[in-house]
């Protein structure tokens, strides 16, 4: 059997996996100070009772990791740890393998559809914007093991609003749910709407434009044309079959996926407009799925 572990920031998501499934989970409470360990005991009790073989390890983490050696992950407050001696002080010689969460979460997607050895790009949208590749069937960390990092992509040449990472103009500046909220608040006044005085949910705006509302509708559409031109720059050098959408912005739904792809081709080199841009479908599971087959 198969762990298949997804980091956040409070909260760790354990899937064991046989054949594609995920047959059992495991949520694990833990503390900054002892996430892995915490993490560990927790399975190691788990499995002992339900009699489960664990055969190896893979670990999505929200954050940069090189081989199984943390960088940094922001959000949790972990940096400079190796994963794998603390795995193996519970499982000793098991194989352990770790990547970043939009990796995992792109290799999870992708094993749900038909072709497990096909190529594929996963987007999330959520505070931020990261990316995943998987390339036959392989998730790829770049040289650097930065390679999803689009959400830093120079697409926005309308609003050229300052990122976090002290450039103008990236893709999650209007893309991510931050920059929902940035872009609403900026036109508000220009539309007759039903969001009124400070906008401060992505989910509203969702909401409204789901709903019919112009203003709302206006945000989506900015933001589906810095996707549609994000995917036709990413595309021209990845070249994968598959876009899949995921976060919490792609709740969203149709409205966003087809505008995107209403975009994308407009602004898609010719030898690559038809290719598929999907809404992921399998939420949460998508990091567990894909880590557990990052070998
Ligand atoms: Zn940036």
């Amino acid at each position: 059997m198969r762990l298949g572990v997804d980091v956040g920031g409070t909260t760790v998501k354990v899937g064991f996996i046989d054949n594609y499934e995920i047959v059992d989970r495991l949520v694990v409470e833990t503390k900054k100070e002892t996430l892995f360990d915490d993490v560990f005991v927790a399975v190691k009790e788990y499995a002992t009772k339900k009699n489960y073989k664990i055969d190896g390890i893979g670990v999505g983490l929200p954050g940069h990791v090189v081989g199984t050696v943390i960088d940094r992950l922001p959000n949790v407050g972990i940096s400079n740890l190796d994963v794998k001696p603390i795995a193996n002080k519970y499982f000793p010689g098991v194989f352990v393998a770790c990547t970043n969460d939009a990796n995992a979460a792109a290799l999870g997607e992708l094993l749900a559809d038909d072709d497990k050895k096909a190529s594929a790009y996963m987007i999330t949208l959520g505070t931020g914007v990261g990316g995943g590749l998987v390339i036959d069937g392989k998730v790829r960390d770049g040289s650097h093991s930065n390679c999803g990092e689009i959400g830093h992509m120079f697409v926005d040449y309308v609003h050229n609003y300052k990122c976090s990472c002290g450039l103008n103009g990236c893709l999650e500046t209007v893309a991510s749910a931050t920059g929902i909220v940035r872009v609403a608040n900026q036109y508000q006044h220009e539309f007759k709407t039903t969001l009124e005085g400070e906008i401060t949910s992505a989910k509203a705006v969702i909401d409204a434009a789901k709903a019919g509302d112009p203003l709302g509708l206006f945000v989506l559409d900015v933001v589906a044309d810095s996707l549609g031109r994000s995917i036709s720059i990413i595309e021209l050098a990845v070249d994968v079959d598959t876009f899949y959408i995921g976060g919490g912005v792609s709740n969203a739904g149709d409205i966003l996926i087809n505008r995107i792809a209403d975009y994308y081709k407009r602004y898609a080199h010719y030898a690559v407009k038809d290719i598929n841009i999907k809404r992921a479908k399998l939420g949460n599971d998508a990091g567990m799925l894909g880590a557990a087959y990052l070998w």
